[in-house]
């Protein structure tokens, strides 16, 4: 589904990816890690169109994202591509359906609501917290909803950067199964995370250094 090829990127004078070639297959869950600084979160940031590459192609779906003009990118976004952050960025002043309703309400999205943020929060086990305040839910919980989040607009591919980053071992194992469940859904995932752990439930484990792949590991 991505054919990312020779792709660069420099901040200044600090070469954070150096003509990074990768593909990735549809429906699979890809691991990004590498010590800090080594160009994990730019990959998936430009990944996500979120940063731009100084060179390079990202073919995804057939189309080459880099490319794209502004309403190109939204459209991406919208239709192709959901985030999940290591701060979970929710409003805390909303309880969980609010937060979920939200990607529906931007989008103009006139599907029936309550029925499809009911039909995400079981997907995640978090029925019986629908109204609850997200500001009470656990760290956990919290990313569950972020996940529902990220799911309510169909996303083909999820970016998740450091999704666990604050999360304890128990509940970090939740959302990595979590997540890679996603794949048997039509779902693409890729990860960054420090954690080799966490890395291991995915497919693939693709390691950075200095902007560069030094390792790539399929898991099964
Ligand atoms: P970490 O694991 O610490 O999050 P990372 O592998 O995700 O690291 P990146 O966030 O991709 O690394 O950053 C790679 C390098 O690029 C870092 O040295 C960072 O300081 C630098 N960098 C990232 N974004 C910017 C920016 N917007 N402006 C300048 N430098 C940046």
């Amino acid at each position: 589904i991505i054919r990312i090829k020779d792709i660069s990127k420099r901040f200044g004078k600090q070469q954070v990816l150096d003509k990074l070639t990768l593909d990735i297959e549809k429906n699979t869950m890809t691991s990004i890690t590498g010590a800090s600084g080594s160009g994990k979160t730019t990959l998936l940031n430009i990944l996500g169109t979120l940063e731009k590459a100084d060179e390079g192609q990202i073919m995804v779906d057939g189309s080459d994202i880099t490319g794209f003009d502004k309403k190109a990118v939204c459209e991406y976004r919208n239709r192709m591509i959901g985030f999940v952050f290591q701060a979970f960025y929710l409003e805390p002043a909303f309880d969980v359906y609010r937060n979920i309703e939200v990607p529906l309400l931007i989008r103009n999205d006139k599907e029936d609501h309550k029925r499809r943020i009911e039909e995400m929060l079981s997907a995640v086990g978090l029925e019986s917290k629908i109204h609850a305040k997200v500001h009470n839910l656990s760290g956990g919980e919290q990313q569950r909803v972020c996940i529902a989040r990220a799911l309510i607009s169909k996303p083909k591919i999820l970016l998740c950067d450091e999704p666990c980053g604050n999360l304890d071992s128990v509940n970090s194992s939740n959302i990595v199964k979590l997540l890679r469940k996603q794949t048997e859904n039509g779902t693409t995932v890729i990860m960054v995370t420090h954690s080799h752990e966490d890395a291991e439930c995915s497919d693939r484990i693709v390691t950075l250094c200095d902007g560069r792949i030094v390792d790539d590991e399929g898991m099964r």
